[in-house]
């Protein structure tokens, strides 16, 4: 999780422009039209428009979000997610949760309203959604020291990094090692519970429905189906919409393989427990760290720390054999010990893994992967295909923000509502 704001973080207000589209291109435009164009739509008689999301992880469960709550209110709108596993399914439910957002408000879909969702709905949850806010980075190289203090000095006032020295940084989390005398505290990031999280924003989901359903416009319909897709010409008939949003998996399509440009990595995170009576505990309101390796502290005495890069790898199961569970340590304990030496105290309990999406490296940075893909799959007068994925390692970074300007883009029928840098990709594809 980067330390700083995503590259395209100055185009959201760039982008912001009002919807243009070919409004004749298909039926799903047509309707669209006529709301801009304020012509009465008798929606109630209309068969909804139906949108398909390939994936239930944070982007897939932020697109839909999004379709439901920016499509028109009068519109009946029905949004049927497939998943092959279920909520959080890929690298989602298993991530980091570490979110340093650049605007707490667009940064996570309603942080507070998918906590509250899960408090409500009487689930048997010990945690809910955000485990721990702060997070501190120690600088261990000049590199990092510069560029963080180009951050914290460039930072938008909602997202305050400062700018510490070693005994400030002691005091959140005593022991801890600050070679370059610096540290900078992120007071207003939060590590999540990704599970949670993804669990609350579809409750979210399925609330948002009720309410919109019973103001007596449009309908509003969303559906879960566990179900693998293997295919996207399956869908065709069915949808005005598909989008993809299967992270590291949507070039297993047979229509988008060897078409996307990016590359897989395989990415291990192991839990530690600190021994009862042994070392000293974490402090309870001490913030997360990050460094070459990274510490998601869950309490006092649990902690997950991560993670490593396999690259190239095609595993994207969440299970760690015993073997890749001891490499994973010997690569990951030397690291996090660099930084906070009372982790040798600590044992291992359990590791889990997921398989990163990551986009090529562009003069901008690197960037996620969004469009309209009728190019690499074939017009079709019925159904437009989307793609919203290469998250990297900052999926929970980018979800919120790009998941709206993918929806706004869905529902227009018009690409242009993403930014070009975002879609450059397909340029150089070609
Ligand atoms: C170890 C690790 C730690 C990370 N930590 C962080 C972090 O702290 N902060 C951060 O911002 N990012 C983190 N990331 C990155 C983040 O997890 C990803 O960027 C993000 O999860 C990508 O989301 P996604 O929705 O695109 O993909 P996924 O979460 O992988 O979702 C894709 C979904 O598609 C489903 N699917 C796949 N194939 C099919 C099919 N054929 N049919 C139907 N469904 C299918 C899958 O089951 C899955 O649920 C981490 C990643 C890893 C691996």
């Amino acid at each position: 999780m980067p330390a700083r704001p995503p590259p395209g973080k100055s185009l959201l207000a760039k982008w912001s422009s009002p919807f243009i589209g070919d409004y004749n291109c298909c039926r799903h435009c047509r309707l669209h039209s006529r709301r801009m164009t304020s012509l009465v739509v008798s929606s109630h008689h209309q068969r909804p428009l139906r949108y398909a999301v390939l994936g239930a992880g944070f982007a897939g469960l932020s697109v839909a979000w999004h379709l439901l709550k920016e499509s028109a209110k009068e519109l009946s709108v029905c949004v049927d997610i497939y998943d092959e596993i279920g909520i959080g399914g890929g690298a989602s439910g298993v991530s980091g949760g570490l979110l340093h957002p650049y605007s707490p408000k667009e940064a996570a879909i309603g942080l507070e309203e998918a906590n509250s969702e899960l408090e409500e709905s009487g689930q048997d949850l010990s945690e809910f959604v955000i485990r721990r806010r702060g997070i501190l980075r120690p600088a261990t190289n000049m590199k990092t020291l510069n560029t963080l203090n180009d951050n914290a000095q460039n930072c938008l006032s909602s997202c305050r990094i400062e700018t510490i020295d070693k005994d400030s940084a002691q005091r959140l989390v005593p022991n801890l090692c600050v070679p370059l005398n610096t540290a900078f505290y992120m007071p207003d990031a939060v590590n999540v519970h990704p599970q949670h999280y993804l669990q609350g924003l579809f409750l979210a989901c399925k609330n948002l429905v009720k309410g919109l359903s019973s103001s007596g416009f449009g309908r509003k319909e969303l559906y879960l189906h566990q179900k693998s897709i293997s295919n996207l010409l399956e869908l065709k008939g069915e949808y005005d919409a598909v989008i993809v949003c299967m992270g590291a998996k949507a070039d297993m399509l047979p229509e988008l393989s060897g078409r996307l440009p990016l590359r897989t990595c395989r990415g291990v995170i192991a839990c530690l427990q600190l021994p009862g009576g042994i070392g000293q505990e974490y402090p309870d309101d001490g913030p997360s760290i990050l460094a070459d390796a990274w510490l998601a502290v869950q309490g006092t005495r649990s902690l997950y720390v991560g993670s490593t890069w396999e690259w190239k790898s095609r595993n994207s199961s969440p299970k760690v054999s015993v073997d890749e569970a001891s490499k994973a340590l010997e690569e990951l304990l030397p690291k996090a010990s660099s930084i906070y030496p009372g982790i040798t105290n600590w044992s291992f309990t359990e590791a889990r893994a997921g398989l990163r999406a990551m986009p090529p490296l562009t003069v901008n940075g690197s960037l996620p992967l969004l469009g309209c893909i009728e190019d690499l799959i074939g017009k079709t007068q019925t159904c437009k295909y989307w793609l919203f994925g290469g998250l990297g390692s900052r999926g929970l970074l980018y979800h919120a923000w790009l998941g709206k300007l993918m929806a706004q883009a869905v529902l227009s029928c018009d690409e242009r509502i993403i930014p070009p840098e975002l879609t450059a990709w397909k340029k150089i594809n070609r």
